[in-house]
């Protein structure tokens, strides 16, 4: 095996320990993938206050316990604690930052009692960006790069680029700043700024100052070394369409050369039907009559009758607007119109928790409302629908489409982002699912009723998207040799 890199992969989320969506799964798994090809890649996560130590195996580092650190003029106690995570075959170390003034209570970003934004989320994710710093003289192991994951981590290259540009263990370190949603940005009043230490030439429409705010996540994008984003296509929507750009146009425009899209994987340990141990009936893509019993089990927990003639339509998603909910609600009685049943999972905005609970009681024959958060559940609509939908406005990767495609669930999406990086249309040899193009209820709609009509009309042809879905191999070797590559690259500009 060649000699990799020795990486930090610093991320607010890192599944099982905490996950608002999918940035925690790919924190799982791409640097277990990365570590599987020869790289050394350790993660750096806070640890927040929910977290149960003994069922997750987090353990105490001695010489890591009760140091401290100072931030905004007051000196801060903090801890690295040490714990692992595991595939099959693959493994990577996680520590896990503990500190009482800013990662005690229970909640990642919202306090889990209140469903409020924590307001000193700034000073939270200034504190880690410091912290991942200065860890890094007590850790006795040096990273060649820090891959640094969303706006949560921004800071991260703007400290090492300025204030750290000295030293003599950090300055020579480079950054990979990967976008997982341009749209999160980490915003803040102007006077947020001056608690980060940072000189102020660091503060600049050019670097950290975004229409008057102070923007972690512009400033990720100004001072790392490299920038990705999680698919080809999303790259250069946001570089090239102001809709997608979400104000960054000009700053990503200047950063063309250093921009590129590296799309995700999906965890084969946790997501593959043939040994999904939260389904009733495992299957592979030659045994799919078992994929209708999964139908008729999820179907049977509702209460819900089972026909082969009536398609299931699943959904899993965070009730935002990203996801299409407009064009969901704008089109639902003429979608319930249809011979279908559909079940949808979700949690988010309030709006739409309370219109598709409303939705349920108008057609409660034919969907089922799930609100909350269930990884079972959503193993089981993978498994038990024949469509999946997901209209996304925009979609920088996206999961459950690869999900669906994996366990032969159809998906019918709009052509963007990541979407349109893995959905084949269904009319290509190798078409695999559904796509519209205008983000427009009408253009949803047509492409519904057209996988309803093939679906319904026309088996065999349902069978080869099936087919096709389940045989494209969505592992994270392409992506994590792809990342390899882009390390090598910034570390030989090192030198
Ligand atoms: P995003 O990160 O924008 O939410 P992705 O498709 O990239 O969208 O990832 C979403 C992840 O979160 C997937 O693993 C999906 O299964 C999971 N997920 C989203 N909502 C729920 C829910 N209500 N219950 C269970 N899992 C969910």
């Amino acid at each position: 095996m060649p000699k990799g890199f020795n990486v930090l992969f610093v991320s607010s989320e890192v599944y099982p320990y905490s996950k608002t969506g999918g940035l925690a799964d790919i924190s799982n798994s791409l640097p277990q993938a990365l570590n599987s090809i020869g790289n050394e890649v350790r993660i750096l996560t806070p640890k927040y206050g929910q977290l149960d130590e003994r069922r997750l195996q987090i353990h105490e580092i001695k010489r890591m316990k009760d140091l401290s650190i100072e931030f905004n003029k007051k000196k801060h106690k903090f801890s690295i604690k040490s714990s692992f995570i595991h595939g099959k075959n693959t493994k990577a170390q996680i520590y896990l930052l503990e500190n009482n003034d800013f990662f005690k209570n229970k909640g990642i970003y919202q306090n889990i009692r209140t469903k409020k934004d924590f307001p000193n989320n700034d000073e939270r994710y200034m504190f880690f960006c410091k912290t991942v710093l200065d860890v890094l003289e007590v850790l006795h192991w040096k990273p060649d790069i820090i891959h640094c994951n969303d706006w949560q981590t921004g800071l991260i290259p703007a400290y090492i680029k300025t204030l750290y540009k000295d030293h003599p263990l950090i300055s020579d370190i480079k950054t990979i700043f990967t976008i997982h949603n341009l749209a999160y940005q980490g915003n803040f009043a102007k006077s947020s700024f001056n608690k980060t230490g940072l000189p102020s030439e660091a503060f600049s429409d050019e670097t950290g100052m975004l229409n008057g705010k102070f923007s972690f996540l512009k400033a990720g994008l100004a001072y790392a070394d490299k920038i990705s984003t999680v698919s080809e296509k999303y790259a250069l929507e946001i570089r090239t369409d102001k809709n997608y750009s979400c104000g960054m146009e000009k700053l990503l425009t200047k950063r063309k050369n250093d921009l590129v899209g590296i799309l995700n994987g999906i965890d084969y340990n946790v997501w593959n039907p043939n040994f999904d141990k939260l389904i009733p009936y495992r299957y592979t893509n030659q045994e799919i009559p078992l994929k209708y019993e999964n139908k008729r089990e999820l179907l049977n927990k509702y209460k819900f009758e089972y026909s082969e003639d009536i398609p299931l339509i699943g959904m899993i998603t965070r009730l935002v607007d990203q996801k299409g909910f407009d064009l969901i609600v704008e089109s639902f009685d003429e979608l319930m119109n249809e011979n279908i049943q559909m079940i949808i999972l979700g949690a988010g905005e309030e709006k739409y928790q309370k219109f598709l609970l409303k939705m349920k009681k108008k057609y409660p024959k034919k969907l089922i409302v799930h609100i909350g958060y269930d990884e079972e559940l959503a193993h089981m609509i993978e498994a038990g629908s024949d469509i999946f939908l997901m209209p996304s406005k925009y979609e920088p990767c996206g999961l459950n489409q690869m999900y669906s495609l994996m366990y032969g669930t159809v998906p019918v999406v709009r052509n963007t982002g990541g979407l349109s990086d893995t959905v084949n249309d269904y009319k290509k040899k190798d078409g695999n699912g559904f796509l519209f193009e205008n983000y427009d209820s009408k253009d949803m709609m047509k492409a519904i009723k057209l996988a309803l009509k093939i679906y319904l009309t026309d088996k065999n042809k349902w069978y080869d998207l099936i087919r096709n879905g389940m045989s494209h191999d969505f592992s994270w070797k392409a992506s994590a040799k792809k990342y390899t590559a882009l390390y090598k690259n910034i570390v030989a500009s090192r030198k």
